[in-house]
Formats: structure tokens, C-alpha cells, sequence
């Protein structure tokens, strides 16, 4: 038939409300991925936000690793996307990266090393700003960063996040592990990027050169703010809301309107922020807040 030479779109119709379910809200979940787990993509198909509304972005380094990661990752999407129709998903892009990443190792003990960390995220905030700008579309209303290594969530993770109607919301993330003491299955705090800002660290901000950046969780850098990680209590409480001023992206709900309006990841430092902590900071002098849900949990893979 005759297509018109120009699509049209009224943003205003795409809405972005707490029930998006019944709104038929398009989700857009973003995952840089160095490696594959089976059980990161065993809980993604488990989500039971309605698969037709999602649509799944990755992006993968340009290295060994990542052709390992790619080749498995193409396998399950081409498996699923066959598969029965209530499993596929709105639409699949697989992309690699176009600049290489920095050359460290991916081990969990040298990629946290404090000297890496500025090349080492501002390698990931250009993943995610190259990974975002390609993928978001005129008809996507919620973007769910979860990193690859996120392999426990609660099935309802999007609705339930979704529901607090926020601009950026974050539960908290643990990994699983097994007390060498005890022999018992226990968690403790794994993403220390989520808090609340601190006089402390306004100050080591304020001497230092605006090219260094502040981090967080590291013993050398005492920054006295309020760690998200920490406020988690036993209470059956799972949908507090805390405010925060730094956000991680292990799993981030972000409210599309939010990255069109040009809130990124700045790949530098800003207010000595990087990364998704730098995000936050941009999105609040946008205007939008970031929240926390200190007792809704998500877990991360334990190498
Ligand atoms: P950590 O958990 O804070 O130590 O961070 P990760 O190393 O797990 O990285 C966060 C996310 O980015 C995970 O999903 C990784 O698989 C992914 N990732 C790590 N390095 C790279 C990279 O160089 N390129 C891309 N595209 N993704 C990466
Ligand atoms: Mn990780």
C-alpha cells in the first residue's frame, strides 16, 4: 500500500505513567555485556513485563572476550525470537563497540582497583552513551539499564519500579555468597555507587582539580555519605523510598523523557562525577531526582 514519505509522532502520546502494563508502556532494557551468564538471560526471560513491549539493547567490546560473549548471546536471542510468540521480545540490537576498551582485566579484584577507575568508566559511560543514543526510539517510554552480571530479580522488577512513577529509581544491589564460617548461603551489599551526598565529600570535591574524580566504597577516600547499600533493614518494607544524589546502573529504571531531555553519562568528569553517578548529577540540574528503594533487592553474579 502507499506509505507516506513522512512518519509522524506526537511524544505526547507515549506516556510514562506508574501502570504501564495497562498503558502498553514500550520499555527499552539496555545492558552492556563484557561477559554472557545464562542465569543474567534466564532472569530476563523470566521478567513478565509483556515481551511484546520490550525491546533489548546490548553492547559488547571489541575484543576476544567479547566475541565469546556476542557468539553466545546471538545463540539464545536467535533461540527466543523462533520461539514460542509470548517469549519474543519487541525487537533485538546487538552491537559492538567502535573504540576498544581500556585493557585491564576483567577480573572482579583489578577492575576495582582505584587507579583503574576512571579510564576504566569512562570506557563504560561511552558503551552506554553509544548503546543509548542508537536504541532509543520515538515510541520508548521507560529505559531499564541492568548490567550482565545482574542474574536475580524479581520477575515483576519493571512494573514494580515503574510504579513508584520516578524520573530515575534504583533498587538495591547484593550478591549471594556462602559464609566460609558458617557454611550458610548469606548477601552483603555489592553496588556502593547509590547514595546520598555528604558535607565530607562536597569538601575533597571543592580542592579537588576539576579533572579528577571522587569514588565511592574505597578505603583511601573516606566520603562519610549516606550509602544506599547500608540502609537496607529486615522490615517487610519492600517499597521505601530513599532520595539519593549518585545512582549505580547494575539495574536503573529511568524514565525515557529523562535521556531525551540530554541526560547522559558523562564519559569526564563532572562536578568530579563520572559515569552513572555523574548521570544523576546531570539529571538533577535537569531537574529530575533520583530515588532508591533501599529494600527492594536485586542480586549480582559472584565470581
Ligand atoms: P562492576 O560490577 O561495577 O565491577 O562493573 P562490571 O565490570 O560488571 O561492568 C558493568 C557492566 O558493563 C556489566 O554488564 C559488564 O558486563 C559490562 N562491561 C564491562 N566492561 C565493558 C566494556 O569494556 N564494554 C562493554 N560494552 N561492556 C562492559
Ligand atoms: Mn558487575
Amino acid at each position: 500500500g502507499d506509505r507516506s514519505p513522512v512518519r509522524r509522532f506526537n511524544l505526547n502520546n507515549v506516556t510514562i505513567t506508574p501502570d504501564p502494563i495497562e498503558n502498553q508502556e514500550v520499555v527499552l532494557i539496555l545492558t552492556p555485556m563484557a561477559r554472557f551468564y545464562q542465569e543474567y538471560w534466564d532472569n530476563l526471560l523470566n521478567l513478565d513485563y509483556p515481551h511484546e513491549l520490550i525491546s533489548l539493547g546490548f553492547i559488547l567490546p571489541k575484543n576476544k572476550e567479547g566475541n565469546a560473549a556476542t557468539a553466545a548471546l546471538q545463540a539464545q536471542v536467535t533461540k527466543v525470537q523462533k520461539g514460542p510468540l509470548k517469549n519474543r521480545f519487541r525487537s533485538v540490537v546487538i552491537e559492538r563497540q567502535d573504540f576498544d576498551s581500556p585493557i585491564t582485566s576483567q577480573d572482579e579484584g583489578e577492575r576495582h582497583k582505584m587507579e583503574n577507575q576512571k579510564v576504566r568508566r569512562s570506557s563504560m559511560s561511552r558503551a552506554r552513551n553509544s548503546l543509548l543514543f542508537t536504541t532509543l526510539g520515538v515510541e520508548t517510554s521507560w529505559v531499564l539499564w541492568l548490567d550482565a552480571d545482574i542474574v536475580e530479580t524479581p520477575p515483576s522488577l519493571i512494573q514494580d519500579l515503574a510504579a513508584h512513577d520516578k524520573p530515575l529509581i534504583v533498587p538495591n544491589c547484593y550478591q549471594r555468597y556462602t559464609d566460609p564460617e558458617t557454611g550458610k548461603l548469606a548477601e552483603r551489599p555489592y553496588d556502593f555507587n547509590s547514595w546520598q551526598d555528604s558535607p565530607t565529600a562536597q569538601e575533597i570535591a571543592a580542592k579537588m582539580d576539576p579533572d579528577d574524580i571522587i569514588l565511592e566504597g574505597y578505603r583511601e577516600m573516606a566520603t562519610y555519605r549516606s550509602l544506599m547499600a547500608y540502609m537496607a533493614d529486615q522490615g517487610d518494607e519492600q517499597h521505601i523510598e530513599v532520595p539519593l544524589d549518585g545512582v549505580g546502573g547494575t539495574a536503573l529504571l529511568v524514565k525515557a523523557d529523562v535521556h531525551r531531555d540530554g541526560a547522559m553519562f558523562p564519559p569526564f568528569p563532572f562536578y568530579n562525577l563520572i559515569e552513572t553517578e555523574g548521570f544523576a548529577k546531570m539529571a538533577k540540574r535537569l531537574g529530575w531526582a533520583a530515588t532508591g528503594l533501599p529494600n527492594y533487592k536485586v542480586y549480582h553474579y559472584n565470581e
